[in-house]
């Protein structure tokens, strides 16, 4: 049985406004923007914008709804970064490896022959925000 959503987790206070984000992408069902903790260098999280804890709780639209955003995110990451592959990661309740109870998909650009960096080292805003952009101009172009 799914755990509740708890309205006081980080993500639903980025989508409030009361937390800042470095954000890529946003349209009425999903918010695109990036990891402060980068596991590679352009890692951004898409969340619903409605609740859902994770996969467990959430709506059948609420899935496909980031999935469509995932992949526009996916494809604009190729472009910016030179991309050559793209990891897609999602964790459910604590033993899945989930730390934040709002539903999110970590999308990873990757470069034959990168490893993926250990989780927990913030990044410099400064690096986040000229990642976003480059992301941006793709989505935009
Ligand atoms: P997990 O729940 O294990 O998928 O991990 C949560 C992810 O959220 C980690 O990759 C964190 O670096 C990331 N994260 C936590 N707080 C923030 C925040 N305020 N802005 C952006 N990313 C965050």
């Amino acid at each position: 049985m799914p755990m509740s959503y708890d309205n006081d987790n980080i993500f639903a206070k980025i989508l409030r406004g009361e937390v800042p984000c470095e954000k890529v992408y946003e349209d009425a069902d999903t918010l695109a923007f990036m990891d402060i903790m980068p596991r590679a260098d352009g890692h951004v999280l898409v969340i619903p914008t409605t609740p859902a804890r994770n996969m467990l709780d959430a709506t059948p639209e609420q899935l496909a709804a980031c999935l469509a955003t995932v992949q526009k995110i996916a494809m604009a990451m190729m472009k910016a970064f030179g991309a050559e592959g793209i990891t897609l990661q999602q964790f459910n309740e604590a033993a899945g490896g989930q730390e934040v109870y709002h539903l999110h998909y970590h999308v990873l650009p990757r470069h034959a022959g990168e490893r993926l960096r250990p989780p927990g080292t913030m990044a410099d805003p400064g690096v986040l925000k000229d990642h976003a952009e480059k992301i941006r101009a793709a989505l935009a172009s």
